[in-house]
């Protein structure tokens, strides 16, 4: 049983995460569910089982390094690591504030570092690292805080490809455009409206089309893939006019 590829995900409860536990398991992995709310992990861990998926489940927080490297160390082994955890609060730039942006950082940014480091310790040659920006980081209003943690996870994904490729360790990004998830479903119905109309389908992607393009850089077979970001957008990030 052990002799499974082992997958880890943050961010799995929901979202972008669950639905790449789904995909990775329905691949044959055997899956390491990690979010930080015990109750929706548990219910995440209890999905899986139902459906006879080898799976695992850890509550913990991507910023605390003790609680990260205690959930890799239960685990025999990790040949994947997707880091979907992240947080994205709409605010005005006049509003953002020192706290604000520091939150945001420090989950989108530096617990993907956290994560990323704590399993590449543990990877073998052959190992892939996902992570996950954003279209956003093309630029985006009111979300100076978050565009900016996305930039720099893709600065830190390149950074990690070139210092990991000695080691064999792939690292790329999915960059998601608009994706119907707990996230955007805070938004009020006007700003969801807005953002769906900005996109050139209309409507939020579902997080399945998100996974399925994770699940590629998952792959052993595009391990010779690394230091890329894939934008999984449905175009929007090409600009320019029409339908
Ligand atoms: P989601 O449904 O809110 O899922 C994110 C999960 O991460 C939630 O369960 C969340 O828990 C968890 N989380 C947040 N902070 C954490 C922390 N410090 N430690 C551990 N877990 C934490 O959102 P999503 O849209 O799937 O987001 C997944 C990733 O995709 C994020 O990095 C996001 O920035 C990125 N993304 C999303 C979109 C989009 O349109 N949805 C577009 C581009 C990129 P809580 O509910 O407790 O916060």
């Amino acid at each position: 049983m052990m002799n499974k590829e082992t997958a880890f995900i943050t961010g799995a409860a929901s979202g972008i995460g669950r639905a790449t536990a789904r995909r990775l398991a329905e691949d044959g992995f055997r899956i390491v569910l990690i979010d930080r709310d015990r109750a929706l992990v548990d219910d995440a861990m209890a999905e899986f089982l139902r459906n006879g998926y080898e799976a695992a489940a850890h509550a913990a927080d991507v910023r605390d390094r003790a609680a990260i490297a205690a959930a890799f160390g239960a685990e025999a082994r990790i040949d994947v690591m997707v880091n979907a955890a992240g947080i994205g609060p709409m605010r005005a730039f006049h509003e953002i504030t020192d706290e604000d942006f520091r939150e945001v950082v420090d989950v989108n940014l530096l617990g993907t570092f956290v994560c990323c480091q704590e399993a590449a310790k543990r990877m073998r040659t052959g190992g892939r690292i996902i992570t996950i920006s954003s279209r956003a980081a093309l630029g985006a209003g009111n979300f100076a805080h978050y565009v900016a943690s996305k930039a720099g996870v893709i600065g830190l994904t390149r950074a990690m490809a070139i210092d990991l490729r000695r080691a064999g360790i792939s690292v790329n990004s999915i960059a998601p455009g608009f994706t119907d998830t707990g996230m955007t479903r805070q938004l009020s119905p006007e700003q969801h409206a807005a953002a769906s109309a900005l996109e050139p389908s209309g409507q939020p992607a579902d997080p399945s089309e998100i996974a399925n393009a994770i699940a590629f850089f998952a792959s052993p077979r595009t391990s010779f893939v690394t230091g890329q970001t894939l934008f999984v957008d449905g175009g929007k990030s090409l600009g320019g006019q029409g339908v």
